[in-house]
């Protein structure tokens, strides 16, 4: 139970450490805006995730959770040229101061044997919060994100409706964002007590990606932090999967969300990356035994 009191662990379906552009900041179009400008080291997932994981305990680690998860250290965010001064500026205040206090902002926060409740829910801020972050992933060229580039055709939908803090795609034919982006979240848990709350809310995962069986199953997205599973799926129009998709988890368009525990080991990539965080942790094997 020691090996966890003191570690973080950042995991995710890649294995590349934190990337920083040194080269010279020319005027370059920014990804939001378009305009010609200086533009600012953008971090895909945002700053404030990290700092707060980083705080107390410096050591990252990052698990590639493939088919052999290994743990190494890392100091975990992915950074690039994305955005001018301004629009980093608009999107911290107007998504991220929101979304990343959501989970620790304890004057809101209730809960139960089962569930989370969080008060005072804003819908539509914090669903634009967690497609800004697939957004930035998308127009990036990191090839931690190689997966997410393909959104970029989706540039032209996301890019609006960022700029325009709306999930109304056209307001004529009255489609929106959360008609085929589709997103749940989940609280981890340990019930044995094994590894204590605050470990598990110590743990971050990066954005990772996973597809269905089927065209129709669509793609999915999904990260870990303060302790829960955000999961973003897309689908396509018309998709049986998408007709008949109302998990208990769903984040739902109403004043509070309603999130349901999981325990950590029912979600085959937590559990296998906590197994390789343990690894990693675990002391040297003595040598030399006998010889004293
Ligand atoms: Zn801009």
């Amino acid at each position: 139970m020691a090996l966890w009191q003191t570690t973080t662990l950042v995991f995710g379906s890649v294995s590349a450490g934190g990337q920083l552009e040194k080269d010279n900041p020319a005027l370059r179009p920014c990804k939001l805006c378009g305009e010609n400008k200086n533009l600012c080291n953008s971090h895909i997932i945002p700053k404030a995730f990290f700092r707060r994981i980083k705080d107390g305990d410096p050591q990252l680690y990052r698990v590639t959770v493939d088919s052999d998860p290994i743990a190494r250290s890392s100091n975990g965010d992915e950074i690039q040229r994305l955005l001018c001064f301004e629009c980093e500026q608009f999107f911290q205040r107007t998504y991220e101061d929101y979304g990343t206090e959501l989970f620790i902002n304890q004057k809101n926060i209730c809960e139960n044997e089962d569930f989370v409740f969080i008060t005072r829910f804003q819908y539509e801020k914090y669903y634009l919060f967690i497609i800004s972050i697939l957004w930035r992933a998308s127009v990036s060229t990191l090839k931690n994100f190689r997966e997410i580039h393909s959104l970029i055709s989706a540039n032209k939908i996301l890019n609006p409706c960022l700029r325009l803090q709306t999930l109304n795609i056209s307001l004529k034919n009255n489609i929106r964002l959360d008609d085929f982006i589709k997103i749940s979240a989940t609280r981890i848990i340990d019930p044995q007590d094994n590894i204590p709350q605050s470990v598990i809310d110590g743990v971050m995962s990066g954005l990772s990606f996973g597809r269905g069986n089927s065209p129709e199953e669509g793609v999915h997205y999904y990260f870990m932090v303060d302790g829960y599973i955000i999961l973003i799926n897309l689908y396509p129009p018309n998709s049986p999967t998408l007709k008949n998709w109302h998990p208990k988890c769903a984040i739902k368009d109403r004043t509070y969300l309603k999130i349901p525990k999981i325990p950590y080991y029912e979600i085959k990539e937590v559990k296998e990356g906590m197994a390789a965080l343990a690894q990693a942790r675990a002391p040297e094997p003595k040598r030399g035994r006998g010889k004293q």
